[in-house]
């Protein structure tokens, strides 16, 4: 295989992981902790710059981070090194905001990887059919842009590791094949609905591809779900509904966004993890990027 194409393949990883990171931080903005919810409100609708000095990413990129060096490693997902090196990022910086199934699942993954095995099916009887899996995994689909197959199948191994139930591996499908369509100028929801596994996450997608996108972006939001459930077909609906309505403007991409509030850190992970991918982030403002922590 020609070294131009795997660099091209990374360069891929890479862009997608910096608008994914920008999402988190700038997402991760619009919550409780640093302004009320009418002043968010006011200020995402006015499409005033946050004021914070640093814009901290959390769980999201932290775990997108810990996928993309097994994949450097291996250049496949090897689940029980995964495993570690999600405990890993966990035990480094246990503040990132982690849900409760993995405050629950990573310190054991961190004694014994392999455990995952048995461990993830049994979180909340079934296994968890959050939106963890779908948030982390946008740079491997755009890793894998040359084939979606490959990319839908590894997405959804690297999400069995902590996400056993199919709602949860569904989400982590849909976004992977997103990414990687958005690295080819293919990206469409209606693809995407093509190529997600049955279920509620992929009749959100349909859904959601037949909501226009003249309709304003907190009312397909409040039609799609906003991740408030913290749930990948809560969420992965209208994460991938924006993505596709401003697939070449990641600034866009990323308002339009977090006028759904919700869970918006994570929505706006996996909005700029795809868009990211196809146009990287040097289209938005300097500022902005200076302000995200950096990835080092
Ligand atoms: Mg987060």
């Amino acid at each position: 295989m020609a070294s131009t194409t795997v660099e091209a393949d990374l360069a891929a990883a890479h862009r997608s992981l910096e608008g994914l990171a920008l999402g988190d931080a700038f997402g991760e903005r619009w919550f409780r902790l640093f302004r009320e919810p009418r002043q968010a409100y006011n200020e995402v609708r006015a499409r005033r710059m946050p004021p914070e000095p640093v814009w901290n990413w959390t769980d999201d990129t932290a775990m997108a981070r810990a996928l993309q060096r097994v994949l450097d490693e291996h250049g496949e997902v090897e689940q029980d090194r995964l495993a570690l090196f999600f405990a890993l990022a966990f035990d480094a910086d246990r503040a990132r905001g982690y849900g409760h199934g993995m405050h629950m699942l990573l310190p054991e993954l961190l004694i014994s990887p392999g455990d995952w095995r048995t461990l993830a099916p049994q979180l909340f009887e079934g296994g968890s059919l959050g939106n963890g899996a779908a948030m982390r995994v946008a740079p491997l689909g755009a890793r894998f842009r040359r084939d979606v197959d490959h990319a839908a199948e590894q997405a959804a191994l690297q999400a069995e590791v902590t996400h056993a139930h199919p709602a949860g591996i569904a989400g982590a499908v849909a976004v992977a094949v997103a990414a990687a369509l958005a690295v080819r100028g293919a990206f469409t929801l209606d693809e995407v609905v093509a190529r997600t596994p049955a279920g509620p996450v992929r009749d959100g997608l349909a859904r959601a591809a037949e909501v226009p996108f003249d309709t304003e972006a907190w009312r397909a939001a409040d039609l799609l779900g906003n991740g408030q459930r913290i749930r990948a077909d809560d969420t992965v609906p209208f994460a991938l509904w924006t993505a596709a309505r401003h697939p070449d403007d990641l600034e866009a991409a990323l308002w339009a966004t977090a006028e759904g509030f919700g869970d918006v850190d994570t929505t706006c992970a996996i909005a700029g993890g795809v868009v990211g991918a196809a146009v990287g982030v040097d289209g938005v403002p300097a500022e902005w990027l200076r302000r995200r922590e950096p990835l080092n």
